[in-house]
């Protein structure tokens, strides 16, 4: 690297930024694709492909569990997974801010590789643009992501189907709290980390050992509650959930409890909402549990029908501890601003 901090000359597709992508980006994201040097990568797909996009601009850069650079790769990854897909190749968009130090770039550039070797993808093309201080803050990252579809049929949203049953792949609202709590600097967060994970693998054992998976989502932005509102919607269906079968960390439940905010309204990054025929359940979460990623997994309700059911199409139904029903109403705007 020829300066400690970037210059506006290393987006400009000259020299300079060759040498960018030499020393940095071949370095850590090395595969036969990217470095061919060609305009566009060519990629070797068979049947039906996913794709997803996502950009990312989470504030601070660096957390516990992870960075900008692994939640760049495990949020499309995972969006990509979620269709029923292994995901296979990514793009990697950067928009940096002049004066960025080089060291915390290569940092967040190696955690990037690290987390793509991880779940299986390779990163084939990027662009690189530096802009004037001030016009960014330090790093945004776009993403995209293809995979091939092996799941038949496919999950989808609108796949719900009464009688089904809900399973989620473990603890809710990790990654909202940690960013949170880290931004205000507030001292209970040295217990909680974000979730941050490739799902790819978990997908695909889901779908060659457990098969004929009706729904499969990450619950990111607006959480738990949000997403299993958009699928109810999505299948006409009600959902009823347990309060006390959503597996939420102690530390995370207290650091809510603090700020007044309500886990299953907040981000998670390595987690997933799996929707299964009520005789696939007990085996579907055999095999999350047995993962890495999938050890506090748990069936948390069912999907019911909208005719004589306890609340309408599209709704979400939370049995309380004690025994009361309230309605899990979805997000209204934007909770935390800049989760990822
Ligand atoms: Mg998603």
């Amino acid at each position: 690297m020829t300066a400690e901090t970037l210059l506006l000359d290393y987006g400009s597709g000259g020299r300079a930024s060759q040498r960018l992508i030499a020393d940095l980006f071949f370095k850590h994201f090395d595969n036969p694709l990217l470095s061919a040097m060609n305009d566009a990568a060519i990629l070797d797909l068979q049947g039906p492909v996913a794709m997803s996009t996502d950009s990312y601009t989470v504030d601070p850069l660096f957390f516990p569990g992870g960075d900008i650079g692994s939640l760049a790769v495990h949020g499309t990854v995972n969006d990509v997974a979620m269709m029923g897909a292994k995901p296979k190749y990514l793009s990697c968009g950067f928009i940096l801010e002049e004066g960025l130090s080089m060291e915390l770039l290569e940092r967040i550039v190696t955690s990037m590789g690290l987390a793509a070797r991880e779940a299986g993808v390779l990163i084939v093309t990027g662009d690189t643009k530096v802009v004037p201080r001030g016009c960014v803050d330090k790093v945004f990252i776009n993403t995209t992501g293809v995979g091939e579809i092996i799941a038949n049929p496919a999950p989808a949203g609108n796949r719900a189907n009464p009688g089904d049953v809900i399973l989620v792949s473990g603890t809710m609202g990790d990654h909202g709290l940690t960013i949170l709590s880290h931004r205000e600097g507030l001292s209970f967060a040295t217990d909680i980390a974000s979730d941050s994970a490739p799902l790819a693998h978990m997908v695909e054992k889901l779908v060659y050992e457990v098969g004929d998976i009706s729904v499969l989502r990450d619950p990111t932005r607006g959480g738990l509650a949000t997403t299993l509102n958009e699928i109810a919607g999505q299948s006409g269906t009600v959902f009823k959930v347990r309060e006390a079968d959503i597996p939420v960390r102690e530390s995370v439940k207290n650091g809510c409890s603090f700020l007044g905010l309500d886990p299953l309204y907040l981000a998670n990054e390595g987690k997933l909402i799996c929707i299964v025929p009520q005789e696939k359940a007990e085996k579907a979460l055999e095999v999350i549990r047995s993962l890495q990623y999938g050890g506090d997994a748990a069936i948390i309700g069912e999907v019911l029908s909208a005719e004589g059911g306890p609340a309408k199409a599209g709704q979400v139904v939370m049995e309380t501890p004690l025994g009361g029903h309230r309605l899990l109403n979805m997000l209204e705007g934007e909770q935390l601003p800049r989760i990822c």
